[in-house]
């Protein structure tokens, strides 16, 4: 494998694991969104509804995050299939590959934020 094909066989896995932590979210989400249904259904004012309002949020908050996620693994492959990937999109500088190790889907340097 060449450095190019390295790079996009890294991103396709870590999409895949994006792709995957976005629909175990979205199960629990929607297992919760059951619950809570029905335990609204029983009593307004039960305390175990608001438990899973506070817990519904918190999980509606990962799932955001998961998503936001996947979106940037998708945009870094296509940014790959144009030769863009690692090059900053503020300054248009080449992003270090320290910085991308640790953010694989960085679109801008670090001095860039
Ligand atoms: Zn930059």
């Amino acid at each position: 494998m060449n450095e190019q094909e390295e790079l996009r066989a890294g991103l396709a896995e870590a999409r895949r694991r994006a792709a995957e932590r976005v629909a175990k979210r979205e199960d629990g989400l929607r297992a919760l969104t059951r619950a809570r249904r029905s335990a609204s259904d029983d009593d307004e004012h039960d305390p175990e509804g608001e438990t899973l309002s506070a817990q519904w949020s918190l999980r509606a908050g990962l799932l955001a995050d998961a998503r936001e996620t996947l979106r940037q693994a998708d945009a870094a492959l296509e940014r790959l299939g144009r030769g863009e990937y690692g090059i900053c999109r503020v300054c248009g500088g080449p992003i270090p590959p320290a910085q991308l190790e640790v953010r694989p889907f960085r679109e801008s340097c670090v001095a860039c934020g």
